[in-house]
């Protein structure tokens, strides 16, 4: 069975492929490393539709790992603005010295493994995908293809691991690892999966027991805690004051507002208006007040250059906040 499955995945895969800009099309050359390694990077928590423009960009300023390690940390970590999780553009920087210390990427997942930020789905996905080693990179859509084409409610890693593994028949390996991210993006989707149109129909268990969408079972999600903080709103003179925070830790090292602390208490007062915000571990009620005088390291930014001020998404929706409120006092006066 498996041996056709592949088969089946691959003429699925050649005729019905993603165009995507970090892939290349079936057959061509793989992919350079440094575009696998950016993608995975930039798509870890955040949608193909938002990444694909921001990686173009990207590329466009700098072409290659070498450009992007000789680049100052503002300048990428302000390119990387809105794409969230920062942590992963601090890990970024790091990991892209280190490839240009080495004069190049390692080849295998293993090695690739040993980079700054780089981890099991990113390195097995970096070797098969642009070096054709025979790794499994395990995401949610291609966990939820082999599930269901094996019937599992709840599988293991190993198992998952294995699954891919086996349907690797193929060379290149990286085509069978983007078939099964295709096929769950575009087919067997978690709700109502298209299995009329799957070529892995006549071989998954899961469209046999006629209710494919039971598998795998969803993973219990533990509720998250809130916090609260304030950002303060400073503005003079037609500019705004803004702070960087601190190079460790959430948004670290981004352009902000200057605030609060984030503690498990509500804020008091009346603020202009609030932010809230989902991180991976809590979420954030930030309160937007309005302060006369700047406080902290610092700098004056020009409103009408806010678009450039590199500022995440929780920061800008608090300036946005302030804005409105602002255009709002000046047409009630
Ligand atoms: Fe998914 Fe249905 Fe295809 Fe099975 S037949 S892999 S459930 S789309």
């Amino acid at each position: 069975m498996t041996a056709n499955a592949a088969s089946h995945l691959i003429q699925h895969y050649v005729d019905n492929f993603r165009r995507l800009p970090w892939r290349s099309p079936p057959g061509a050359p793989p992919p350079d490393p440094y575009r696998v390694w950016l993608s995975e990077v930039m798509l870890q928590q955040t949608t193909v539709a938002t990444v694909a423009p921001r990686f173009e960009r990207f590329l466009e300023r700098w072409p290659t790992v070498d450009a992007l390690a000789a680049a100052r940390d503002e300048d990428i970590l302000s390119e990387w603005a809105g794409l969230g999780y920062y942590a992963r553009a601090r890990n970024l920087i790091a990991c892209a010295r280190e490839v240009a210390r080495r004069g190049g990427f390692p080849a295998t997942a293993a090695e690739l493994r040993a980079l700054p930020g780089v981890g099991a789905y990113t390195s097995a996905a970096i070797a098969a995908i642009a070096f054709g080693e025979k790794a499994a990179p395990i995401d949610t859509n291609v966990r939820r293809v082999v599930a269901r084409l094996h019937g599992l409610a709840e599988p293991s890693a190993g198992e998952i691991e294995r699954g891919v593994l086996e349907l690797m028949t193929h060379d290149p390996a990286g085509d069978v690892v983007q078939a099964l991210m295709d096929l769950g993006a575009t087919v067997c989707r978690p709700r109502q999966p298209r299995c009329a149109q799957c070529p892995l129909s006549g071989h998954c268990a899961a469209f046999a027991s006629g209710a494919p969408e039971c598998f795998p079972r969803p993973r219990q999600r533990k509720p998250r805690p809130r916090r609260f903080g304030a950002a303060w709103w400073i503005e003079r003179d037609g500019h705004v004051w803004l702070v960087r925070r601190p190079a460790t830790g959430l948004l670290g090292g981004m352009a902000a507002l200057p605030g609060s602390e984030w503690t498990d208490a509500p804020t008091a007062g009346r603020p202009l208006g609030t932010v809230r915000h989902l991180f991976s571990h809590f979420s954030l009620d930030l309160a937007i007040e309005l302060r006369p005088d700047p406080c902290g390291e610092g700098w004056w930014h020009p409103l009408d250059r806010l678009d450039e001020a590199g500022l995440p998404t929780l920061y800008r929706r608090a300036a946005d906040i302030a804005l409105a409120a602002r255009r709002d006092t000046r047409a009630a006066a």
